[in-house]
């Protein structure tokens, strides 16, 4: 069953400001953060599958290795 997580946080990239202001802006110039288009808000949703128990492989297994050998 398909679950969904969402929530607002502080843009990251203009820690909430909506501005951006990066090596090019200087004297007082800024641009708008592209990140979050100017708001400072970032919204986050990922939709997921809860983990109820290991799957079956979609095929026949024949031998596992730990890791990768190269
Ligand atoms: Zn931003």
């Amino acid at each position: 069953m398909k679950k969904i997580i969402e929530f607002d946080e502080v843009c990251d990239s203009c820690k909430g400001t909506g501005l951006y202001v990066g090596f090019a802006e200087h004297d007082g110039a800024a641009i708008v953060c592209h990140h979050c288009g100017g708001t400072g808000r970032y919204h986050f949703e990922h939709e997921y599958d809860e983990f109820t128990c290991r799957k079956n492989p979609p095929r026949k297994i024949k031998r596992v290795f730990l890791t990768n050998p190269g």
